[in-house]
């Protein structure tokens, strides 16, 4: 959680997401944020947490996680049992913002706890405890998920999906994401331009030998480097290439791109 004096959480806003949000928020409906890894989904929560004054808890979800890991449990000491809540279950009583990302990696009779809590019921069933929680009335539920991985079994449920209003995000235009490599780390106008043609074509890639795009995360270790003394070229090829592919022609590909554009 944000330390309240800490600096607001940098972001630049792509159309209008932030009066969309805010819309969203006043109603308390829950938010559903689609679009591929490393583009912005999380930034852009952390900082409408910030901008609603709402604190933000967020779980980084997975294929093990059980219902008990967002609900809470009781756990043995000395003199007894005593109940911890878990995090979904700290965040609706306390009305802060909880932010459940990459939802499709958790299993769906983990995915269904949310059910109550995203219509009007906003309601959280401890069964374990024999409690059931009415929300905070600040209370808020975000969802991201990756469409690109998504598959027959792997995908959220139309009940689960159709309690959510959507955002559909993607790296930021060309102008705009060589604004936030210069704002993230300090780098120059020009190799910000160069770090963004470079994505460019890697991203037509995609389906072709890539399965997903460059992340404007990639970008920013890019550039988070090149500003800490290493070579563009050495820079790129650990930032942009060897975490993408493990494919040798692939692999040529990419860096050819790098020695013709830097
Ligand atoms: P994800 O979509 O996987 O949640 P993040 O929100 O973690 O991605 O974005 C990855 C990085 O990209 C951020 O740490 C930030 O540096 C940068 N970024 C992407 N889009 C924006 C934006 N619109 N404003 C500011 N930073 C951005």
């Amino acid at each position: 959680m944000a330390h309240p004096t800490a600096p607001p959480p940098y972001y630049l806003e792509q159309t209008n997401e932030v009066a969309l949000y805010t819309a969203a928020y006043a109603a308390r409906l829950p938010v559903m944020l689609k679009g591929p890894t490393g583009c912005g989904k999380s930034r852009f929560v952390e900082y409408m947490a910030w901008k609603l004054g709402r604190p933000l808890i967020t779980v980084a979800c997975n294929e093990d996680m059980t219902a008990s890991d967002l609900l809470g449990r009781y756990l043995l000491e000395a003199g007894g049992t005593r109940w911890l809540d878990g995090p979904l279950t700290t965040a609706v009583r306390s009305g802060a913002i909880c932010y459940l990302d990459e939802i499709v990696e958790a299993r769906q009779d983990t995915t269904v706890v949310i059910h109550p809590l995203c219509d009007h019921r906003r309601q959280l069933p401890l069964d374990k405890r024999g409690e059931l929680i009415h929300a905070h009335p600040d209370f808020q539920l975000v969802i991201s998920y990756n469409p690109g991985y998504q598959s027959l079994m792997k995908d959220l449920k139309q009940s689960t999906k159709q309690r959510f209003v959507g955002f559909d995000f993607d790296y930021p235009q060309p102008e705009l994401e060589a604004t936030v490599l210069m704002a993230e780390t300090g780098v120059q106008a020009s190799m910000a331009a160069k770090l963004v043609q470079l994505a460019g074509s890697a991203r037509r890639l995609k389906g072709h030998g890539l399965a997903e795009g460059l992340s404007t995360r990639l970008l920013v270790y890019a550039a988070t480097l090149i500003q800490g003394g290493v070579s563009p070229r050495d820079a790129c090829v650990m930032a942009l290439v060897r975490p993408i592919s493990d494919d040798a022609d692939m692999i040529a590909t990419l860096t050819h791109a790098i020695d013709a554009v830097l």
